[in-house]
């Protein structure tokens, strides 16, 4: 048996050869708390789009998916896309976007477009996390009771921007975002709204920052005016596989349609909420006229095996520009 550290050791001395891969951002912003790891800080991003430019080729996702098709996609290819719709899309990333002449796509949830309400998961990580003051809830998650009485932070505590929820939790306040997370995250969305709503009235609310709000329908015309391409994202952000077929049918449609009246264009790509999906749902998606889908699937795209409607996406963490390089350049297909 070859040892581990030998293995890894020859890996090192014949470098995998460069594969072509697909980047998933959110935000860019620098929130008090980030426990899925979503934002990348300004700075940083400037200095990821350097060193993409500097050492790979940043395709628009069509002519990524078109070259894949002919089999002429260069090995350096990359693309990059933000889920959800954030507004920081708009006032953050897009100048520096634009200043390197950067192709990205914006995948939005189209039920959220316009909304005055954040993110569900944003909105809980503000109620459990930030507020300072004592916390108790008592409410039913699809059938299930959960309860929960969380001291007033101390003084001198503060929240942990750099804990993330796949991490043990460290405090009560973590270990009851993660678990009310876990409750809220597969609910039908109306228990979800319900549970949010009892929430609220248990909660004093903590205001939502402006940029991690949905951006507006105004801002989705900006954003394609100036060359991003926009793709959709769902509806209301319910893993399809938890839907019946009609629902998850009407989700994969109607966010296509919201998308494209807001651009007047043609949208072409879908990105799976939660990277949620089955082998139906990515029927689904091609039958509803799409011509390529991405999920989270954290993998480089193998030109060799792939299917367009299950593209993977790497992560793009909140790192330099030349440790997401090598971020890129460790990955497997
Ligand atoms: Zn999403």
């Amino acid at each position: 048996m070859i040892g581990l550290r030998l293995r890894r050791a020859l890996r090192r001395l014949r470098p995998e050869p460069v594969r072509p891969a697909i980047l998933m951002y959110h935000r860019v912003a620098s929130p008090p708390v980030d426990p899925w790891g979503l934002a990348v800080a300004l700075e940083r991003f400037r200095d990821q789009l350097d060193a993409l430019a500097r050492r790979r080729a940043i395709l628009p996702m069509d002519a990524f998916v078109a070259a894949l098709k002919e089999r002429r996609l260069p090995a350096c290819a990359v693309a990059l896309t933000f889920d959800d719709g954030y507004r920081d899309n708009v006032t953050r990333a897009a100048p520096v976007l634009a200043a390197k002449a950067a192709p990205a796509t914006v995948f939005l949830t189209a039920g959220a477009i316009g909304g005055e309400l954040a993110f569900w998961w944003d909105e809980l990580a503000r109620m459990i996390l930030l507020q300072r003051s004592q916390i108790r809830y008592d409410l039913v998650v699809g059938g299930r009771q959960v309860g929960g009485d969380l001291p007033a932070m101390a003084p001198g505590e503060a929240p942990d921007p750099a804990w993330r929820a796949w991490q043990p939790p460290r405090t009560a306040r973590e270990a009851a975002y993660v678990e009310l997370w876990r409750l809220l995250q597969r609910v039908q969305p109306v228990q979800r709204a319900d549970a949010m709503e009892a929430l609220r009235r248990a909660i004093p609310p903590v205001p939502a920052d402006h940029e991690e709000l949905p951006m507006t329908g105004d801002e989705v015309a900006r954003l394609a005016a100036a060359g991003i391409a926009i793709g959709a994202h769902a509806v209301t952000h319910q893993p399809l596989t938890t839907l019946a077929a009609a629902e998850r049918r009407a989700e994969i449609e109607t966010s296509r349609s919201v998308c494209r009246d807001l651009v007047r264009g043609p949208v072409c790509g879908f990105a799976y909420p939660h990277g949620d999906r089955d082998a139906e749902t990515i029927a689904m998606v091609r039958e509803a006229g799409y011509s390529w889908a991405c999920s989270t699937r954290g993998a480089l795209v193998d030109p060799e095996d792939y299917n367009r409607f299950d593209l993977p996406r790497l992560v793009a963490r909140d790192v330099s520009g030349a440790a997401l390089l090598r971020q890129i350049e460790e990955a497997r297909p």
